[in-house]
């Protein structure tokens, strides 16, 4: 992302979420997004993965410019290239985990099979489970199956715990750091959890629409090493 601002307009009210952030996401990598709340974490997610527009700047994708004004290719983009992964489920209760899954692999144009990304998020005995006889986090290990059965080149993580008690959340951010490191897939992620912090190759800190701070971590832990 280059310069990008974004401003909310309501009314005659304006809140500046973004004020003018770069940023760049390096392949393979995991970054992670901290800041106090109303600071412009999601509003950046939600731009880099081209559900949104920003009011100025551009992103670019592979060296080339996101067209906002396309919904074909914003479409495009969002179908094949970017998984996202919120705070709430997202999935369809009349479905199991294994045809939640086939909903994104069957318009996606390089899936894996929705029971390869089940089993890499530790659910290969659940796929036939519907919702409602899931708990939290297997639904919320199931939208991350979603989310990567597509192989997307970005998957961006919005407070994928927040709903989760922590010990939950744990397997959750278990999963998306296995899948980061197994699958290479560049990885935003928002979170409070402060061990992901740790082994995250970058954290971007935010304050009112700005990153205020940069952390790289040049030592990289093994996840076999954390002490949750
Ligand atoms: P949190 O940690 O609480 O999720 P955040 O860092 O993700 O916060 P954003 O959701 O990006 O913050 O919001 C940044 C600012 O933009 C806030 O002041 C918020 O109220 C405002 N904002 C976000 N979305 C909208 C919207 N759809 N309409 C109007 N204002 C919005
Ligand atoms: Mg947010």
């Amino acid at each position: 992302g280059r310069a990008l601002t974004k401003v909310y307009r309501m009314g005659t009210v304006e809140v500046r979420a973004l004020r003018g952030v770069d940023v760049d996401l390096h392949e393979g990598e995991l970054v992670v997004l901290l800041g106090p709340s109303g600071s412009g974490k999601s509003t950046l997610l939600n731009i880099l993965g081209g559900l949104d527009a920003p009011t100025s700047g551009s992103v670019l994708f592979r060296g080339s410019e996101l067209s906002m004004d396309s919904e074909r290719a914003l479409n495009l983009y969002r179908r094949n290239h970017v998984g996202f992964v919120f705070q709430f489920y997202n999935l369809i209760p009349s479905l199991t985990a294994r045809e939640n899954v086939a909903l994104v692999t069957e318009i996606a144009r390089h899936p894996m099979p929705p029971a390869e990304a089940l089993s890499m998020v530790g659910l290969g005995d659940r796929m036939d489970h519907f919702p409602a006889q899931l708990s939290g986090g297997e639904q919320q290990r199931v939208a991350i199956a979603r989310a990567i059965a597509k192989r997307p080149d970005l998957l961006l993580c919005d407070e994928p715990t927040g709903a989760l008690d922590s010990k939950t959340g744990i397997l959750v951010l278990d999963a998306i750091l296995k899948i980061n490191r197994s699958l290479g897939t560049t990885t935003a992620l928002i979170t409070h959890n402060a061990v992901i912090a740790e082994i995250a190759n970058r954290v971007l800190y935010f304050g009112d629409g700005r990153i205020v701070e940069t952390r790289l971590n040049a030592v990289q832990r093994r996840p076999a090493e954390l002490q949750w």
